[in-house]
């Protein structure tokens, strides 16, 4: 690793957090400020975030809080529709009782402050110390509790459940229902009705890193999976074998829904990341969790999909399901100028893309079967070199537009089997190597359909394709791609397997070349000594092709033999 490519660190503890100062938490809020200016009052000490501007036909002031390291919950709760006041503990620590009793002093309306808790004792503590000077102070306060995580149900439990997901969806409706000036009474009932209803579970593939350390809190291996994780760190009632993501996702609904039969508003479901599982995965998770839901019969009225409580940078995600009753979706829908999620009405499942390709004939095309046999030998070679030259997916890339071009059975012909890979790799693949291989079959296509399929029509094939690849990718000799040894092919003398032998040199010597093109070029000199993945892919493909036009000719053999 170059000098300027080393990741910063805190270097007296060789960390790999990024903390610019010892107190993330102070720095963290401090940033909250500045970003916030408008919207937010931020008070360093001690520690709270009140809402600058809240619905003035609020009655009652929504306060809650918790440990840190969970972002945006709950400092980014705070703002119109959601909490009037956020007091942030140190990481994953409860917050003081000082922080709480000024935070909701600040934040106290006429008719009162209510503290959303999570079920944690620290937490359950201080904000009930709290609670009680406010109470000596004459200001009226309520408490609900949030206790959803179903992991932590044990009969005979003094603790309780812990309170994790259900969280964001019991903030969401107070806060609603708080602009609407909602009375104490009235939302302390509504929040312990919201969290009667819901009940959260999750799972987690890497335990968080802990802030100033390296490496996750607990080892878990590759076929583990913690089933049941909280979001402090702490280790899972049980550790389960990997499974399929669609298994895990069907396992925790079942276990759901034991416990929260959807009823006729249908449910709420919230898939919530644990803060290193990406939007991708996420969203992919609730596709499943709502067919799943369906499946069992539970209609789903309102889905969320996001990082609403992390547990630092933990590999996991949490569904939380709510059975809703009337009136809570209208205010799962109401606006909010914070982090929290608002519902939109749930989206029908997509259509599916176009239907079957084109099939044109039966049987096995020589061709294709030849390349399809050559690309598999030579796969990972392909990955190898492009790890070093590139991203690392042109062995995959390649292959898949030979299974593409295979199932689009051609039938029989050189030429037939050019057309389905020529449409194979200029629909279905992907990178920026597939639809580009697509231009250069079909400018061999038309040449082998001008002239006969041999050496000549091969040469003024891969001229035309040169060119083509120019004019769409802007590449010229000598940048080290594919380009380089279709020039070489196009500018070889003799016969068809002299064509293919020149292209593969021309491979070969963009091992000497500095990547200028796609995301090679990002690896700059690393690349070089090792040929570009693309450039050999390319003498592959005229390889195959030349078995086919000559089967009595082994070039496959020769370029595994060269390459593998
Ligand atoms: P991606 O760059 O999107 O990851 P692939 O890994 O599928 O795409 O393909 C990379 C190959 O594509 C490179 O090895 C190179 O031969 C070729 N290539 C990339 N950019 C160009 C370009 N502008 N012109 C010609 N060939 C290119
Ligand atoms: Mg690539």
């Amino acid at each position: 690793m170059t000098d300027d490519q080393t990741p910063v660190r805190d270097a007296a503890t060789g960390s790999d957090w990024f903390l610019p100062s010892p107190d993330t938490v102070t720095s963290a809020l401090a940033g909250l400020a500045r970003v916030h200016g408008a919207s937010l009052h931020v008070s360093l000490d001690p520690a709270h975030v009140l809402a600058a501007s809240p619905d003035p036909a609020r009655r009652v002031a929504l306060v809650s809080g918790g440990g840190s390291g969970h972002e945006p919950l709950h400092t980014g709760f705070v703002g119109r529709g959601g909490l009037d006041a956020a007091v942030p503990g140190q990481v994953f620590a409860s917050p003081h009782n000082r922080q709480v009793h000024a935070a909701a002093r600040a934040a106290a309306k006429p008719g009162g402050v209510l503290l959303v808790v999570k079920n944690y004792t620290g937490d359950v503590i201080n904000f009930g110390i709290a609670a009680e000077r406010l109470r000596a102070e004459g200001v009226e306060v309520d408490t609900v509790l949030v206790d959803d995580d179903l992991a932590t149900e044990v009969e005979g439990s003094a603790t309780g459940r812990r309170g994790t997901g259900a969280t964001v969806l019991v903030e969401k409706v107070l806060g609603a229902a708080a602009d609407r000036g909602a009375s104490l009474a009235e939302l302390a009932d509504l929040g312990r009705r919201v969290v009667a209803a819901s009940r959260s579970l999750a799972v987690a593939t890497r335990a968080h890193t802990v802030p100033g350390g390296t490496g996750p809190a607990f080892e878990l291996s590759e076929d583990e999976l913690e089933h049941g994780v909280g979001i402090h760190g702490e280790r899972a009632v049980s550790t389960v074998e990997r499974r399929p993501a669609a298994e895990v996702v069907d396992r925790v609904l079942e276990q759901l829904l034991e416990h929260v039969p959807a009823g006729e508003e249908g449910c709420a479901v919230l898939v919530n990341g644990l803060g290193a599982a990406t939007g991708l995965e996420l969203h992919a998770v609730l596709d499943r969790v709502v067919r799943g839901l369906g499946e069992r019969g539970a209609r789903v009225a309102a889905a969320f999909a996001g990082t609403y409580v992390a547990a630092l940078d933990m590999r996991g995600f949490s569904v939380t399901l709510t059975a809703l009753e009337p009136g809570w979706l209208e205010l799962l829908r109401a606006p909010t100028a914070t982090a929290l999620p608002v519902a939109e009405p749930l989206g029908a499942e997509p259509a599916s893309p176009a239907g079957d390709v084109e099939r044109s004939g039966a049987g096995e095309n020589a061709f294709v079967t030849g390349l399809e046999a050559l690309v598999a030998r030579l796969h990972g070679a392909l990955t190898r070199l492009d790890r070093v030259g590139g991203d690392g997916d042109f062995g995959d890339n390649l292959a898949s537009g030979v299974h593409a071009a295979s199932r689009r059975a051609p039938g029989d012909g050189v030429v037939a089997g050019l057309r389905a890979a020529e449409d194979a790799f200029l629909d279905d693949v992907g990178g920026s190597s597939g639809p580009l291989f697509g231009l250069v079959l079909q400018q061999v296509r038309t040449a082998f359909e001008a002239g006969d399929p041999g050496a000549d029509a091969l040469r003024s094939g891969l001229r035309e394709a040169a060119a083509a690849v120019t004019r769409v990718g802007g590449a010229q000799p000598g940048d080290r791609t594919m380009l380089d040894a279709l020039v070489a092919g196009a500018e070889a003398g003799g016969a068809l397997a002299d064509v293919v032998r020149a292209a593969a040199d021309g491979a070969d010597a963009t091992a000497g070349m500095t990547p200028r093109r796609g995301r090679a070029s990002y690896v700059g000199e690393r690349a070089v000594g090792t040929p570009d993945a693309g450039a050999v892919g390319l003498a592959l493909v005229l390889a195959a092709l030349a078995d086919a036009v000559e089967p009595a000719g082994d070039l496959a053999g020769e370029l595994a033999g060269r390459w593998g």
